[in-house]
C-alpha cells in the first residue's frame, strides 16, 4: 500500500504546539502567529502577511479587499480547486473562465486581454503544481486595464518566477497549508500576501470581524470599535505553532520532495521518450517546488485503465480537477470564455501520483513498475 499523501512531519511540531497551549495565549496573532508572519516576510520576501484559517479563507480576504460586487467580472482558469472560483462568487461576481495552456495547464495568459470587459475587475492566476504562470504578462495586462491580479499560490510555497517567490508578484497572493500541501499547519491553514500598501490597513481590520482591534494592541487607538464589514480570519495559535515546526524544517521538506520528484521524471523519461507519456514541461522562468508528480497519457480511456491498475495494487494514484465551468455551481455563477481547447481534454488525460515528505526511493520505483507494465499491453 502506498499512500498518495501523508501530511509532512517535521518532528518539531508537539513541543511548538505543547508550548502554546501552555501559553496565555491560544487564540489568534500570538507569538508563533508573529514568527510565522515575519519568516515569510523577510524570506519571500513580502512587504505584509497574515495567517488565515485556510487558502479559501485568504483569497475570500482578497475578494473582500478588492471590493468584489455583484455585477463584476472575475477572470481565471476552470481548471482549479473550487476555492478560488468561490472567493469571488460568494462576493456576486460573474466567473470567467479562460482555457489553459496545454504545456503548464496555468490560465492561457494570451486569451486574457480578449476576454476582459468593462466589468472585469480582476485576473486570479492559479499556478499549478507550484510552476508560475507567465506573470510579466499578467501584470502588464493588468496594468493597462486597470485591474488587480490575485495568485492563487495554494500550491506555490517554495517556487519562483524569475526569481521571484510566487504569491508576491500580483496585488495579493495566497498560500496553503492544508494537509496535502508542501507545509501545514496542522491539517488546515493559509497565508494572505499583501504586496500593495493600499491593502495593508484594511486587511487587518476584515480579518478581525471589522474591528480596528490590532491597532488597538498596538497602542494606536485607545478603544476598538466595529468599523467596516469583516469576518473571522484568524488561525488560533495552535496552528501556528504547528506551522512553525515546519518552517523550521522546510529546506528539509523541500529537498526531499525535490529529489522523490526528480526521481520520478528521471524514471519516466524511458517511457516518455517512446510517446507513451508526457512528463511535465516546466518554462525556463520557473523554478517549482515538488508540489506534485504528474503526467498525461493519451486519453481518459488509457488514464481509466492505468487508475484501475494502480488500484489493483492499492497504490493511491489519482486525477483532479473536473473543470469548474462543466460543474453545477460553475454554470451558476460563471461562463467559459470562447473556446475550451485543453482544459476539459488536458484534465481527462491527467494522472497524479503518490508525492509526499518522506516518500522512499523503493516506493517510488513500484509506482513506476506499474506504469511501464500497464505501458506494455
Ligand atoms: C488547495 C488549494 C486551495 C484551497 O486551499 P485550502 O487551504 O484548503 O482552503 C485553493 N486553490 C488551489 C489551487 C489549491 O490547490
Amino acid at each position: 500500500m502506498i499512500h498518495f499523501n501523508k501530511p509532512p512531519l517535521s518532528g518539531r511540531e508537539e513541543k511548538y504546539v505543547l508550548e502554546a497551549m501552555k501559553s496565555l495565549k491560544i487564540s489568534g496573532d500570538g507569538a508563533f502567529s508573529k514568527r510565522c508572519q515575519q519568516w515569510f516576510e523577510e524570506r519571500l520576501p513580502c512587504k505584509k502577511t497574515l495567517l488565515t484559517p485556510s487558502c479559501t479563507h485568504a483569497l475570500e480576504m482578497a475578494a473582500l479587499l478588492l471590493e468584489i460586487k455583484e455585477g463584476d467580472e472575475v477572470i481565471m482558469p476552470s481548471y482549479t480547486f473550487v476555492s478560488t472560483a468561490d472567493a469571488f462568487a460568494l462576493r456576486g461576481a460573474t466567473i470567467v473562465f479562460v482555457d489553459i495552456r496545454p504545456d503548464t495547464l496555468n490560465i492561457d495568459e494570451k486569451l486574457i486581454e480578449r476576454a476582459i470587459t468593462p466589468k472585469t475587475k480582476a485576473i486570479v492566476p492559479v499556478h499549478y503544481a507550484g510552476v508560475a504562470c507567465e506573470m510579466d504578462t499578467i501584470m502588464a495586462i493588468a496594468e493597462k486595464h486597470h485591474l488587480f491580479v490575485v495568485e492563487d499560490a495554494a500550491q506555490g510555497f517554495a517556487s519562483t518566477y524569475k526569481g521571484k517567490a510566487l504569491g508576491t508578484i500580483g496585488h495579493l497572493g495566497a498560500f496553503s497549508f492544508h494537509e496535502t500541501k508542501n507545509i501545514t499547519s496542522g491539517g488546515e491553514g493559509g497565508l494572505l500576501l499583501i504586496n500593495d500598501e493600499r491593502f495593508m490597513h484594511r486587511a487587518e481590520i476584515i480579518r478581525e470581524k471589522g474591528t480596528n482591534r490590532s491597532q488597538f494592541f498596538r497602542g494606536m487607538v485607545d478603544k476598538y470599535s466595529w468599523v467596516d464589514i469583516g469576518s473571522s480570519y484568524l488561525p488560533c495559535e495552535l496552528q501556528a505553532a504547528y506551522l512553525w515546526g515546519q518552517l523550521e524544517m522546510s529546506d528539509v521538506i523541500q529537498e526531499s520532495r525535490m529529489k522523490s520528484w526528480k526521481c520520478y521524471y528521471d524514471t519516466l523519461i524511458p517511457l516518455a521518450k517512446k510517446g507513451l507519456i508526457e512528463l511535465p514541461i516546466m518554462p525556463k522562468e520557473c523554478v517549482h517546488n515538488a508540489h506534485m508528480f504528474y503526467f498525461k497519457v493519451k486519453d481518459l480511456d488509457m488514464r481509466t485503465q492505468l487508475l484501475d491498475a494502480f488500484k489493483a495494487v492499492s497504490i493511491g494514484a489519482v486525477f483532479h480537477y473536473i473543470p469548474l465551468h462543466s460543474a453545477p455551481a460553475g454554470l451558476k455563477f460563471g461562463r467559459f470564455f470562447e473556446e475550451d481547447n485543453y482544459t476539459t481534454k488536458e484534465s481527462e488525460r491527467l494522472v497524479r501520483l503518490p508525492m509526499y515528505f518522506g516518500l522512499r526511493e523503493q516506493e517510488i520505483a513500484e509506482v513506476c513498475d506499474v506504469i511501464v507494465k500497464w505501458s506494455k499491453h
